[in-house]
């Protein structure tokens, strides 16, 4: 079989990126991807199916919204499934054969099948073994489950299921606050579904900011989806066409059930490593089943590398991305490097929610003095044209040195606005360099310059 300098397993944004970086750096490159198509979970069943549904159903709520008030009048569109799911379909085809273009353009092989590691220095794919001087495995996540749940993907389903639906129901339950689940909840309620989501802790989106939190729960309130929160769900109950829902109320341990067409598992993730042979070559786990990596992303078998979601840290497409570009870097004799303090999270509701660094409750924790600069879009001309004033941004940055320490948005197009403070950050800029910064007008972006006014002598529009 081929000699190879590497081979990846898994095409998922951390191993095409990687394969795609490892073939520019001159280095003979495999990529093994056991699904029909590659760009793993992202391209298939994540990242990209999702924000399609989330860009025909938003446009949809335009319509019934916002339409008739700009003087376009007229009857809404009404849902043709089969349509969106087709337009769904096309969108994960372009992008899928987009990796294998780029493929074939930089010289990756793509090995077909699944890999396992007999030893170091082979990937065994099918009934061939192919040695290489390195491997790195981005094998991804799966959806983890939940005691009580038994997931059949048609009535009781995954993010997986839940995009490939047969019809909208009209009754779905949400089991999860977290990012796929809200985003998942917010395309069906747009598109009609009763939507009830039951939460375990009492927020949503663990871990970001309190503020966005509280926010971001409202809106979608404001949307119309019902949320029961500090409630534990004990078990799933399947019929043909319907589902029952228990769960237990934290507060006074009350038992309740909820009917839904369709029930949605959305508690997590965690990282996929079945088949590997990852005991036969001894390698060193995690207590949570990460595969665990120095900060080299070498595992503990010299020539064995790890990235992704199969490794520790927020499961996002652009942190294995950039985690395939640094892996990449390190195996042919670079230093590639990740700054993990600014990799932004963005969840694409409408409006979008979006962050980057120190959430406040953590700089209180650290014991750190900070300011903070908010400015809400109702300030924000384009905004209110846009009738997207619902919202704000929100800087923090450091007491003294005006440093910024962390961003949150809720807002119109916060997935983009977020990133001109990554760069900020990533350049250990002050919110007055921010502030300094001529901003075209009318732009969303003027909101964040406003909040970063608003952490030095204030802002101009409120
Ligand atoms: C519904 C949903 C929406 C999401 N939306 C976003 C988003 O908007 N933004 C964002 O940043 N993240 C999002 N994510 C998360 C994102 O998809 C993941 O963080 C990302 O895909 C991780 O990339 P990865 O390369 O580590 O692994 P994956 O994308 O999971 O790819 C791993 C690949 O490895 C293959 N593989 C595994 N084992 C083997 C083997 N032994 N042999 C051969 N092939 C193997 C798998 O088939 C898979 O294709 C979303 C996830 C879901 C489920």
């Amino acid at each position: 079989m081929a000699n190879y300098d590497v081979i990846i397993i898994g095409s998922g944004p951390g191993g095409y990126v990687c394969a795609i970086r490892c073939a520019q750096l001159g280095l003979k490159v495999a990529c093994v991807e056991g699904r029909e198509t590659l760009g793993g979970t992202c391209l298939n069943v994540g990242c990209i199916p999702s924000k399609a549904l989330l860009h025909a159903s938003h446009m949809l709520h335009e319509a019934e919204h916002n339409f008739a008030a700009m003087g376009l009048k007229g009857k809404s569109p009404s849902v043709d499934w089969k349509q969106m799911m087709a337009y769904k379909e096309k969108t994960i085809g372009q992008n899928t054969s987009g990796i294998e273009f780029l493929f074939k353009k930089n010289k990756v092989d793509w090995l077909k099948g699944w890999a396992s590691i007999p030893e170091a220095g082979k990937v065994k794919v099918g009934d061939d073994v192919h040695e290489t001087k390195n491997i790195i495995i981005a094998s991804g996540s799966e959806p983890a489950s939940l005691p009580g749940v038994e997931v059949d993907e048609k009535v009781v389903v995954t993010s997986t299921g839940a995009l490939e639906l047969g019809k909208v129901p009209k009754k779905l339950v949400v089991i999860g606050a977290g990012v796929i689940g809200l985003e998942l909840g917010s395309v069906y309620a747009r598109l009609g579904s009763e939507v009830t989501v039951v939460e375990f802790l009492d927020v949503v989106t663990p871990g970001m900011d309190a503020e966005i939190q509280k926010t971001f729960q409202r809106t979608l309130k404001k949307q119309g989806l019902t949320f029961v929160m500090g409630a534990a769900v004990q078990k799933t109950e399947a019929m043909k066409t319907k589902a029952k829902v228990t769960y237990k109320l934290r507060k006074d341990d009350s038992e309740h059930v909820i009917d839904a067409d369709v029930v949605l598992v959305a508690t997590g993730r965690k990282p996929y490593t079945e088949g590997l042979g990852l005991d036969t070559v001894g390698i060193k786990m995690t207590e949570r089943g990460q595969i665990a990596v120095n900060g080299k992303w070498e595992t503990n078998v010299p020539g064995i590398y790890a990235i992704g979601d199969v490794i520790e840290g927020p499961m996002l497409a652009h942190k294995a991305e950039d985690e395939g570009m640094a892996a990449a870097e390190q195996v042919a004799g670079k230093h590639g490097h990740v700054n993990y303090g600014v990799i932004p999270g963005v969840i694409y509701t409408h409006p979008e929610v979006a962050n980057v660094g120190a959430t406040e409750e953590e700089l209180k924790e650290q014991g750190r003095d900070y300011k903070v600069g908010k400015f809400s879009f109702m300030g924000n001309g384009r905004a209110k044209a846009n009738f997207a004033g619902d919202g704000f941004v929100k800087i923090l940055a450091d007491k003294d040195t005006d440093r910024i320490l962390g961003a949150h948005i809720i807002g119109p197009a916060a997935g983009d606005l977020i990133h001109e403070i990554c760069v900020a950050m990533e350049f250990g800029a002050s919110a007055e360099d921010l502030a300094m910064t001529c901003h075209a007008h009318p732009t969303y972006s003027e909101a964040v310059r406003e909040a970063a006014l608003a952490c030095g002598d204030g802002p101009i529009h409120m």
